[in-house]
């Protein structure tokens, strides 16, 4: 049994682990496969506001029930199964009104509390969520970044009326592109990377905006009867870009941030207030992971090909330098437990 910890910033480690048993409503999981995130390599950078170190990281898991507290119920042994890294108090503000993922005593596995990057991972009952029995784990661990974008659409609504404008090529975006197509939304893509942006086309993107080569302001122009993208979600992280989605939003348009930049930027208050402009911040999902896992069961979204490279645990390090060199090489890097 292995566990992947970053001790400090810029030093990951893999140590032995050992788990006790499951008491009370906890769920000890067999981790089978678990994906990289962008906040992942953030906190083995040291860029992450949220990490203390040391941290075992990892909350994009799937894996097997091995073992159940005696307060369990609906979950047996064996029961294949997908984790939702969001722990909340469920009393709060926020949680009483169904926000538990902005709980005022928020604890995201694998930043605030260790997380999954170990061979046996022990999880509160209420996190856990169990998929179909012939459900590939690969496709299970996708289950978490896909709920990011199912929470920041259904903030902002998302149907088949809309325009969606994403920022951002990589793994969010995509994501977000994907559950924008369910929605029926047409949806444009934009991105610096050219080879991010043929991925985006391949995912169903109606368009791409290559933005070194052509402005993002003339190439919507057109758009929505030339009233421009009625959803713009952000999933650069750029905060720069607000300024522009502000002024190339339709009226009653609803803008979407994903990132977690303190850099401060300018923005014109008229774009938001003539046109009614909403703009929502998007943090994880808010319990929207079964939603997600039904959406994965019907076939209605491409996860295979987000799955760039499988690693096994062991050749974590190898993983994180894969994606650290080459970022437009890769989609989601799993590790293999
Ligand atoms: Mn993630």
């Amino acid at each position: 049994m292995i566990a992947i910890s970053v001790d400090s910033p810029g030093k990951l480690t893999i140590r032995p682990d050992t788990t006790t048993r499951p008491e009370g409503d906890e769920v000890l999981v067999r981790v089978r496969r678990a994906g990289i995130c962008g906040s992942d390599v953030q906190i083995l950078q040291g860029s992450n506001p949220f990490a203390h170190y040391p941290r075992i990281i990892g909350h994009e898991i799937a894996g097997e029930v091995e073992a159940l507290g005696p307060q369990v119920k609906g979950l047996q042994i064996g029961d294949k199964v997908v984790i939702d890294p969001v722990v909340s108090c469920g009393v709060c503000y926020a949680c009483r009104i169904g926000r538990h993922n902005v709980c005022a005593d928020l604890a995201v596995l694998g930043v605030h509390r260790d997380g999954g990057f170990k061979s046996l991972f022990m999880v509160p009952a209420s996190n856990v969520i169990a998929v179909p029995a012939d459900f590939d784990l690969g496709i299970a661990a996708l289950a978490e970044p896909f709920s990011v974008a199912a929470n920041v659409l259904s903030l902002t609504g998302c149907s088949d009326s809309d325009c969606v404008l994403v920022y951002g090529a990589g793994p969010i975006g995509l994501t977000v592109l994907q559950v924008a197509k369910l929605k029926g939304a047409r949806c444009i893509v934009v991105d610096i990377d050219e080879a991010r942006l043929e991925a985006a086309r391949s995912f169903g993107a109606d368009r791409v905006i290559h933005s070194p080569s052509e402005a993002v302001s003339d190439a919507v122009s057109s758009e929505n009867d030339g009233l421009g993208p009625t959803v713009i979600i952000d999933a650069a992280g750029v905060p720069s870009l607000m300024a522009e989605a502000l002024s190339i939003a339709s009226p009653v348009g609803r803008i979407g941030l994903l990132g977690f930049s303190t850099r401060p930027t300018e923005i014109v208050q008229k774009d938001i207030v003539a046109k009614e402009l909403s703009i929502y911040g998007s943090r994880l999902n808010r319990k929207l992971v079964p939603e997600v896992v039904d959406w994965l069961a019907s076939g209605a979204l491409q996860p295979l090909p987000m799955i760039s490279h499988t690693f096994e645990a062991a050749d974590a390090e190898a993983a994180f330098a894969l994606i650290r060199e080459n970022p437009s090489l890769t989609i989601k890097v799993q590790l293999k437990f």
